[in-house]
Formats: C-alpha cells, structure tokens, sequence
C-alpha cells in the first residue's frame, strides 16, 4: 500500500485519505496534469533537457505561487526516471509513472516547508536521501517546493552537492521567490520561469474543477492574478463576501465609515492572509482607477466593478490615487518588514488617511 507515503498537501486537502483508492489517484493525477496548461513551452524545454546526452543536475523552476510549478518537476521526474515516458506521455496507467505522481517512487523525495521555514535539519536529511544511488531509476531526485524558505545556513549546507553533485542525482529547486535565495545558490542552478496562467487557461481549469456560478467565475478570475491557486481562494462565498465588504466600506460614500472599516480592520487583522488581501483589494481598485483615468478601461483587474471605478476615477484626480496607492504600500512594507506590528493598528490608521485624501463616491 502505498497511501502512507503521500505527503503533498495540495493532494491531502482534496481528499480525505479514505477517497485515496487507485481510481481516484488517477483522477486526480490527470487534473494535476491540467495544471500544465499554458506551459507548453516550458514542457517541450524540459522534454529536451531530459533526452540530452548528459541532463543538468539541479533545477530551479520558478514563478508565482500556484501556477503548476511542482507539477512540472513532478513531470520532470517522470520524464528522466520512466523508461517509456515518450512512449505514453499522455496516459497515466503505467506503474512507474503513477507512483512518481503520487510521490510514492523511492527514488523521489518531496520536501515541503514546515511552518514557513526549510531547516537545516531537512537539508541534512536530504543530502543523506542524495548520498544513495538510484533504486529503482536513472536518478535520485529530490524536489525542494519553495526553496527560498531555506534559511542561510540550510542554504548553504547544500552548495557543495549542488556544486558536485554524485552521479545520476537531480536537485529541483521549485520557488515563487527566487531573488531569496543566496547568488552562490542561483548561479549553480539551471533556471526555467514559469509565466502566470491566462484568464482562459484559468478559466478552463476551474471550470473542470467545480461549478461555480457566473459572480464566482468572474471574482475568481480578476483576483487570481495568473494563480489556479488565488483562484480556487477567490471563489470561496466567504472571499467573495469579504472582497465586496473591503470595497463598499472603503470606497462607498456612507455615514458608517469609521463603524465599517473599524470592523473590517478588526476582521483582516487576525490573520496575515488576510490583511494582505485586504491591502491588495485596496490597491487593485485604485490601480484600476488610475488605468481608467488614463482611458485603457479594458485592462481593469476588478472588471466586475467597473462603473464603481468609473466614478472613483471621475471624482478624484491622479494625485489623489495615487496618494492613496501610496498609502497602501507603505502599510504593506510595514507590515512585512516588522512581525510585531499591530495589523490592526496600521490598517486603521491607513484607511484614516486614505479617508482624509480620497474623495468617495
Ligand atoms: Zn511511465
């Protein structure tokens, strides 16, 4: 049985591990797949890396969060470590294929962050998993999902592997932020970036997931920025509510101003997530309003509200957006640069100054 040995999250979260018989890890197998739509390119590339004579030993793919970044090393790995991969690319029936893809091969290890952070504990873990020849394929492979979490010391406890790494070992480094990593690191590392996904390539992916109604659909697109990931959050009732909240309360002209954004702010400070959110709402409006000021309306990320940014952009001036964007980004670096920051705190004080500056509508 291999079940137990299943430790993606993305997998965990969708099914309880009761659902895990082999047709439902087919199933999810080819909608994990479907998250490789609009990267083609990148698919062809590693197709070529994984045919050539003598493949790179350590990777480093990257872009923004949940685009499908690890399903590609996954993919990779199928690539390298299945002798008939070229043979049934597209089927998902062969044994050595469906255990790479429900990370039950014993020559693949996934590491996932643990509370936010890689320690040096798991890296040592992982060289240890390097130290062994291939079992069962042509390589032993360790995939590394958002590496940059690795602190300096794990970091550099894996230059030298990277550097020489034995024979018929791979390392894949998967991150949505690069530019974390030590220079020593990247410039050991074979980079392929992955773009943001497009509304349409969204659109059918969610569309096969789950039916959404048509507000859904639309909320989940103009707040996904390329993400499957954002866009899944985004639909949920409860984003749906809070974003329609965040934008009534901030940019709605009513007599309960202070009541509303008050609990807003109580409501978003609890947790970080959501205090970024509420920050990037804020700042996608005024952005949108900005655009529409400069006349280029077909390029507004919140399309579903568009005769609310008409007006903003109608009764406020560039200066006074961009003062408030402003404003915006000077509580997100805040509340980035120090952890100990009442949340709470810098977004009342933010939305009084944004009150003082923004004219509502
Ligand atoms: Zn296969």
């Amino acid at each position: 049985m291999i079940l137990p040995r299943i430790q993606d999250r993305g997998l965990r979260k969708c099914l309880g591990p009761g659902d895990l018989n082999k047709k439902t890890i087919l199933v999810v197998h080819q909608s994990r797949m479907l998250t490789l739509l609009g990267h083609e390119k990148n698919i062809e590339l590693l197709k070529r890396y994984a045919t050539e004579d003598r493949p790179a030993h350590a990777y480093l793919f990257s872009g923004r969060q949940g685009i499908g970044k690890k399903t590609a090393a996954f993919e990779f790995a199928r690539m390298v470590n299945c002798p008939e991969f070229f043979n049934h690319a597209e089927t998902f029936e062969c044994h050595t294929c469906k255990r790479i893809l429900s990370n039950a091969h014993p020559d693949i290890h996934l590491e996932l962050p643990d509370r936010n952070l890689i320690r040096i504990d798991a890296v040592r873990k992982i060289l240890s998993f390097l130290k062994y020849p291939p079992i069962e394929g042509q390589y032993r492979i360790v995939i590394i999902d958002e590496a940059h979490l690795m602190n300096r010391s794990a970091q550099n406890a894996m230059l030298k592997t990277l550097e020489e790494p034995p024979p018929n070992r791979m390392i894949i480094l998967v991150s949505s932020q690069p530019s974390s990593l030590l220079q020593t690191v990247r410039s050991r590392l074979r980079q392929i970036s992955f773009g943001p996904l497009s509304e349409e390539h969204l659109r059918t992916l969610l569309s096969r997931e789950e039916k959404l109604t048509e507000h859904q659909m639309e909320t989940a697109l103009a707040m996904a920025a390329g993400s499957l990931e954002r866009a899944r959050l985004k639909s949920s009732p409860e984003n749906i509510q809070f974003r329609s909240s965040v934008i009534s309360a901030i940019f709605e002209d009513k007599d309960t101003l202070y009541r509303d954004v008050m609990e807003l702010s109580a409501e978003a400070g609890v947790e970080k997530s959501k205090t970024t959110d509420l920050l990037e709402i804020v700042s996608s409006v005024i952005r949108d309003a900005l655009v529409t000021n400069l006349g280029a309306e077909s390029s507004l990320i919140n399309s579903d509200y568009g005769s609310l940014i008409k007006r903003l952009s109608q009764n406020n001036s560039p200066s006074q957006l961009m003062r408030v964007y402003d404003e915006v980004l000077r509580a997100s670096a805040r509340l980035d640069l120090d952890v100990n920051l009442s949340r709470n705190l810098v977004l009342d004080v933010t939305f009084l100054k944004i009150e003082s500056i923004l004219t509502r509508i």
